[in-house]
């Protein structure tokens, strides 16, 4: 059973010609891949499949007998369709679908990964979350990750062909590698040359497949790479490894591996660039009188002086006892917020002590609450 391709394009199953055209020129705008280049790596994708689905939809509702097979059995292949099922179901869509997906891609001027004339195809990109903690991101570390990917068989050397056998010239094509197809497009007719799906584009047939790879040219692998964090990274920043990914495919390039760095929190830093932030309680006394206080940093604590008279919000400033920057021999800061803390359990002694420090007070010396009643006076 193939997709709703109605639904697909959001029309009626009785849309007449045009409206589906039309809903399709629509839909392959708004999913264009030229509209994601910028977009993150899973908006990507989906957006591709989007658009994949969307040509397929089209190519099946635009073509009068297909349409008719498909209403009637499900397949745009007729009753025979499912029978193909699996193995032949891509197949049957054309050497085709791929196929398709490259030509509008041109029709629209676009370009990619797939823009070789010839059937090289880049190996994708395999892209990988690594977790660090907030502190092996602000001083680094070598971790090692585990990805599976394809490589180039060693037995056959890529060509898919069993070791000393010989390739022959595609009849198709005759060895070419392309032929020459004209299509309806909403475009008008284009005459293109397609990938010759007898020999995707090889121009040349397998005798005798490789039993390695099975005529595939590459095998999974398991793979341990060794991953080096610079000091100072930051969640969400990505590490880019070149020909860490897929292998290519005819000669195609290979993918990268691109590691995506997510940085667990710390329980009392935060953090702001390369400076660090820290809230940290002191005493009503403290507060009052000044103090020398220990303050944590990633490393050893460093003695501060809280000077005398030290309100709830004070921020000091401890210079280079933040992250390092990731691309110079330089370190943030660390910016200390303080909160003044009220005692809690006063005895009957300490209350009248208290009692007595606050008739002794005069009002300006809390000039905030001052100030307050000033202004409430003038409202
Ligand atoms: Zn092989
Ligand atoms: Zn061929």
């Amino acid at each position: 059973m193939d997709k709703d391709y109605y639904g697909i394009l959001g029309v009626k199953k009785d849309a007449t010609d045009a409206e589906i055209k039309s809903a399709y020129r629509n839909l392959a705008k708004q999913y264009h891949p030229d509209k994601f280049s910028t977009a993150s790596e899973s908006e990507k994708k989906s957006a591709e499949e989007k658009f994949k689905d969307i040509n397929q939809a089209y190519s099946v509702l635009s073509d009068k007998e297909k349409r008719t097979n498909y209403d009637n059995y499900g397949s745009e292949d007729g009753p025979m369709g499912g029978g193909f099922g699996g193995g032949y179901g891509a197949g049957g869509f054309g050497g085709g679908f791929d196929d398709i997906f490259s030509n509008i891609f041109s029709a629209f001027g676009g370009g990619g990964r797939r823009g070789y004339r010839d059937n090289r195809v880049d190996g994708d990109d395999i892209t990988m979350e690594l977790v660090l903690t907030f502190r092996e991101a602000a001083f680094g570390c070598e971790k090692e990750i585990t990805i599976n990917r394809n490589e180039e068989c060693k037995d056959c050397k890529g060509t898919g062909a069993k070791d000393g056998t010989k390739l022959k010239t595609c009849s198709r094509c005759n060895g070419t590698g392309t032929i020459l197809t004209v299509q309806n497009t909403p475009f008008g007719r284009i005459q293109n040359s397609q990938v010759c799906p007898e020999c995707r584009g090889t121009g040349k047939i397998i005798e005798e497949q490789c039993p390695t790879c099975r005529g595939r040219g590459f095998t999974r692998q398991r793979r341990t790479v060794k991953i080096t964090v610079p000091a100072g990274v930051d969640n969400g920043q990505m590490m880019t490894y070149y020909n860490e990914g897929e292998a290519g495919k005819n000669g195609g390039k290979k993918g990268n591996l691109i590691i995506i760095l997510s940085v667990k929190a710390h329980p009392v830093f935060k953090r702001r660039g390369s400076d660090l932030l820290l809230e940290m309680p002191i005493t009503f006394t403290q507060a009052a009188l000044g103090a020398k206080v220990d303050i944590p940093t990633l490393n050893e604590p460093v003695s501060y002086q809280i000077p005398e008279c030290t309100q709830t919000g004070t921020m000091f400033r401890i210079k280079g006892k933040g992250l390092k920057y990731l691309k110079k021999e330089q370190y943030g800061d660390l910016y200390v917020t303080v909160t003044v803390e009220t005692p809690k359990g006063l005895n009957k002694e300490q209350k009248e002590q208290l009692k007595k420090l606050g008739e002794s007070l005069a009002q300006n010396q809390s000039p905030k609450q001052k100030s307050y009643y000033d202004s409430l006076r003038n409202l």
